[in-house]
């Protein structure tokens, strides 16, 4: 499947694909979405065939505009209207308990639905276009890092979706913050681009943390998510050389995603530096990873960035693509 310039008249197209229940890629300004007529059970059941995900992994519902927010939750809690108004279009994530009309295919079977308004000229207009939510994940294959431009998607889901809308590479390039509202204190589920502190501002409340929390209820906080095909390891600044060294004189060959470190130049190494600031790497994190990841190496190793909280998405992402050495 190629992927179409979002001009005015493909996103009109892709709207009537999902009126008729087909899947349509299309960027946000996370990562690109795999969408499907979020009211259509049989619509959405084919995101989950499409990426090979299990039936039991809630997908985000995307809107328009916050005002759709009581279509699809039974109760909006003030708080959830106070986080829509200050991040919206956004990218944040907020669960609340579903209608009784929202399909159980779009939630994994949960009473509880996540809806968001995402920042991207294309999704909005998407949205605005077909009118009703759409459900969408990630835009790849189950368990296999996220798409960041077009052409990933390709690669990752082929023919199995009926448009790939093209807007360019993602500007934030790690997937949303999700926060549960959907009863007792809220919960950071997944850490996204937006600040802890932000968001905790707003609820004028603090956020259970996920390090607080042992039952974990989000899928995309399992273990392994995000995964290279290679081995990929965490590995602290200091001992990234020696490491290197190691694998490289066993005859692998061996990429590194550098933060800081320089490395001496081997026929048998590749490596990506990654950019200082931390909305640079999370926007480049995605992509250099699977660039690696297409190089047939024996082992990718990742130098750990800062461990500060600012660094907290993509140090959670890290954690899913990488094991910690
Ligand atoms: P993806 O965009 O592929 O990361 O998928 C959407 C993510 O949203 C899932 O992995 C879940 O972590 C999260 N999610 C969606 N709905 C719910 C829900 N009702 N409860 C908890 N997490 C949810
Ligand atoms: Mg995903």
């Amino acid at each position: 499947m190629t992927p179409r310039p979002a001009d005015a008249v493909a996103i009109h197209e892709a709207a009537q694909l999902l009126k008729q229940g087909r899947l349509v890629a299309f960027p946000t300004e996370t990562v690109y979405g795999l969408g499907a007529d979020a009211s259509n059970a049989e619509a959405v059941r084919g995101i989950f065939a499409a990426k090979g995900r299990p039936a039991d992994h809630p997908l985000i519902v995307h809107l328009a505009d916050k005002s759709m927010l009581p279509d699809w939750a039974a109760e909006v809690p003030a708080s959830a209207w106070q986080l829509a108004e200050r991040f919206w279009p956004g990218p944040l994530a907020v669960i609340l308990r579903k209608k009784v009309s929202v399909p159980l295919a779009v939630t994994g079977g949960q009473d509880t639905v996540a809806l968001r308004v995402p920042n991207h000229p294309v999704a909005l207009q998407l949205l605005q276009a077909f009118g009703g939510g759409i459900a969408a994940p990630s835009a790849n294959r189950y368990c296999r890092i996220s798409p960041t431009q077009a052409a990933h998607v390709a690669e990752e889901l082929g023919d199995a979706v009926a448009m790939i809308l093209d807007g360019g590479p993602c500007q934030v390039g790690v997937e949303s913050t999700i926060i549960d509202l959907s009863g007792g204190q809220p919960r950071l589920l997944r850490p996204g681009q937006l600040s802890v502190a932000a968001i905790e501002a707003v609820l004028q409340q603090t956020l259970l943390l996920p390090e607080a929390v042992s039952e974990i209820r989000a899928p995309g906080m399992m273990a392994v998510h995000y995964a290279p095909v290679t081995m990929a390891l965490l590995c602290p600044a200091q001992d990234l050389a020696k490491l290197a060294q190691t694998f490289l004189d066993g005859h692998q060959r061996v990429g590194v995603l550098a933060y800081q470190q320089d490395l001496p130049a081997h026929p048998l190494l590749v490596v990506e530096h990654m950019p200082d600031s931390v909305a640079a790497y999370a926007q480049a994190l995605y992509a250099s990873l699977r660039k690696l990841d297409g190089l047939q190496l024996d082992r990718i190793l990742v130098e750990q960035p800062p461990q500060t909280e600012a660094w907290r998405a993509v140090n959670d992402r890290l954690g899913k693509a990488a094991v910690a050495v």
